[in-house]
This record gives C-alpha cells, sequence and structure tokens, in this order.
C-alpha cells in the first residue's frame, strides 16, 4: 500500500480529498507547493479557502450538488477556473473531480492542475491570430483601395466590372461605364502644388461616390482618371447618370479653383452570345475612352456617349 501512498504524495498535480462538509481532509506536496500553505493549514479547513472570494459563495453550492450527482468530471465546461493562492494571489487551474467511498464516507477526489503557463501561450497565440487577422483585412484594404482616394483601384476594378458584366449578360440588362477625367488638372498641380491637386482628387474621389448609385462601382482609373460601373441604364439614362456626376464635380466648393471634368461613356447591350467578359470590358473601355476624347475634343466639361460620336468628334486613327 505504500506505493499508492507515494503516487499520491508525489504526482505532479495538487490533489486533494475533500470531505461531504467541504474540509480538506487530504492534500498532497503539490498542493502545498501550488497553493503555498502547509499541510497542516490545509487539513480540516473549508476547501473555499483555496478558491478566490467571488467564486467562492458559489462554490458552496456547486459543491453540495456535486455530492449528491457524484460522477467524475472537470470542472468549469467552457468557463475559466481560477484558483487562490495563500499569499493572495489566483492562478488559472484545469479541475477534475471524482467521487470516492472509504469506509462508508462519501469523499471527493479533487486534480488540481496550474495551467499558468499553457494559458499565457494560448493567450498569445490568440493575441497573434487576431493581429494577423488585422493585417490580412488591413493587406486586402490595401490590395483593392487606392491610397490618395480610398476608391477601388483598378485592379478591384478590373474584378468587380467582370462581375458586374456577368451579372448584366444573365439578366440581360444593358452594362455602362463612364470614364471620368478631370479637365486640365496639371494646371492645378503648376498652379497651387502638388498637394493641392491631391487634395481635389481626393474631393472629387468622394463626390463621385457620394453622387453614384450604391451598387455603382467607382473606381480611380489612374492619375486623374476615374471610372464608374453601372447596371441597367439605357443609354439616355447614362447620359443622365453621367450629367449628374459632371454638374456635382462642378459644384466642388472649398477649392482653390473650380473643377471640371469630361466624361466618356459607352454601353454594353445584352449580348445573345457568350463573349469572353475580359475582352467585352476592355473593348467597352476603349468605346467609353474614345467618347471621353471627343468630350475633351469638344471642349472639356461635358458628356459624351461613344453611340453618338459624329466622325468629326472621333480621334484620329493614324
Ligand atoms: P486634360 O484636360 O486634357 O485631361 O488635361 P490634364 O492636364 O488634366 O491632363 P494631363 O494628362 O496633361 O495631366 C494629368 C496630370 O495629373 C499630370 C500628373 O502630374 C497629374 N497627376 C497624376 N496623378 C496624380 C496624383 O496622384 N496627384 C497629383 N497631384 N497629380 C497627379
Ligand atoms: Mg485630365
Ligand atoms: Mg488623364
Amino acid at each position: 500500500m505504500e506505493i499508492y501512498q507515494h503516487i499520491f504524495e508525489y504526482t505532479p498535480d495538487a490533489l486533494f480529498v475533500i470531505d461531504q462538509a467541504g474540509r480538506v481532509i487530504l492534500a498532497n506536496a503539490q498542493a502545498e507547493t501550488l497553493f503555498g500553505y502547509t499541510r497542516s493549514e490545509l487539513i480540516n479547513h473549508p476547501v473555499e479557502m483555496l478558491i478566490p472570494a467571488r467564486f467562492a459563495a458559489l462554490h458552496t453550492g456547486h459543491r453540495a450538488r456535486y455530492i449528491t450527482e457524484a460522477h467524475t468530471r472537470s470542472m468549469g465546461g467552457t468557463a475559466e477556473l481560477f484558483a487562490l493562492h495563500k499569499d493572495g494571489s489566483e492562478f488559472p487551474v484545469d479541475i477534475m473531480l471524482s467521487p470516492m467511498m472509504l469506509h462508508g464516507d462519501q469523499l471527493v477526489l479533487c486534480v488540481v492542475r496550474d495551467i499558468t503557463e499553457r494559458k499565457a501561450a494560448q493567450d498569445a497565440l490568440t493575441r497573434q491570430t487576431s493581429e494577423l487577422r488585422r493585417l490580412h483585412a488591413e493587406l486586402e484594404l490595401l490590395a483593392n483601395h487606392d491610397g490618395l482616394t480610398g476608391l477601388y483601384n483598378w485592379r478591384a476594378f478590373y474584378e468587380y466590372a467582370e462581375q458586374m458584366l456577368k451579372t448584366a449578360h444573365r439578366r440581360q440588362e444593358n452594362a455602362t461605364l463612364l470614364m471620368i477625367d478631370l479637365d486640365h488638372f496639371k494646371q492645378i498641380n503648376d498652379r497651387f502644388g502638388h498637394a493641392e491637386g491631391d487634395r481635389v482628387l481626393q474631393a472629387v474621389a468622394s463626390t463621385l461616390k457620394a453622387a453614384a448609385r450604391e451598387n455603382d462601382i467607382v473606381a480611380r482609373h489612374g492619375g486623374e482618371e476615374f471610372v464608374v460601373a453601372a447596371l441597367g441604364l439605357s443609354e439616355a439614362e447614362s447620359l443622365v447618370a453621367a450629367e449628374r456626376l459632371r454638374a456635382a464635380v462642378a459644384a466642388i466648393e472649398n477649392m482653390k479653383t473650380r473643377i471640371t471634368t469630361s466624361v466618356g461613356i459607352a454601353t454594353l447591350t445584352p449580348q445573345t452570345q457568350k463573349h469572353e467578359t475580359r475582352r467585352i470590358l476592355a473593348e467597352l473601355l476603349d468605346k467609353a475612352d474614345q467618347a471621353l476624347y471627343a468630350a475633351k475634343h469638344n471642349g472639356r466639361n461635358q458628356v459624351c456617349h461613344f453611340n453618338r460620336l459624329t466622325d468629326l468628334a472621333q480621334p484620329a486613327t493614324s
């Protein structure tokens, strides 16, 4: 039997035997080490002395219930458990309970494991994971958005515009591209400096975003050029939408000079055959660009639809 005493004594977890009244009747060496009490300070004292005050009151009820249930289980379930050291400090623990009959007495064997290190490692992992998630979201934002204006960048525009073209094909609706270029923007930089130029780009971006419909895709195409993709507009409606955007930018105040834009429009009508989306998008952008060129050529600060280009206004093809 001596070997069993040794096993109890030298188990690397703290072991307690608790009687029905909740008093400690046996404790091993690790129990002394872990809680900082000598054995004589533990024996015959209520087990609640080892539990932080905020849990101790509840614990008395739990303990009484456990005696009637009397089956092996771990305490706490998903809750975190803490134990109280003699010096008043708290530490995280895992606790296993097992009922024990001895000479007709109902006792409970209680195994307490200090999980300070494991918990610290888990907490560190949780922190690292949330930091990684944050960085991932930030990277995604950077990869898809233009740093100056916060609009979608060209890469994201391609991706979402292709999706929009597929939706248009599926629903047999029109898809519209608006190419919006600031007029004489170089002069703004030259006259007021690059910083003012940047401020203008930001103001135009937020104005376009606010004036566009919620489901429109608004992106910075690069430099001082923006692009908007919209679903379901007729040619006439696209002219109205483009005019609304142009007027919204022309109405921007608090800048050192008035800002005007030229807008080129191209409409894709429903196709019976399915074509490669990337190629269709490239063609549509090219048409919008030609219409934009015509708007510039005709005097700027105006909108122009590709379908209404006259031969005169078309760019030279040499
Ligand atoms: P147009 O009416 O024909 O479009 O003339 P423009 O002056 O607007 O066009 P141009 O292509 O000659 O000049 C565009 C200028 O936009 C040149 C470039 O320095 C400036 N630009 C491009 N990107 C930025 C930017 O991020 N910030 C600032 N401040 N300027 C930029
Ligand atoms: Mg320009
Ligand atoms: Mg330009």
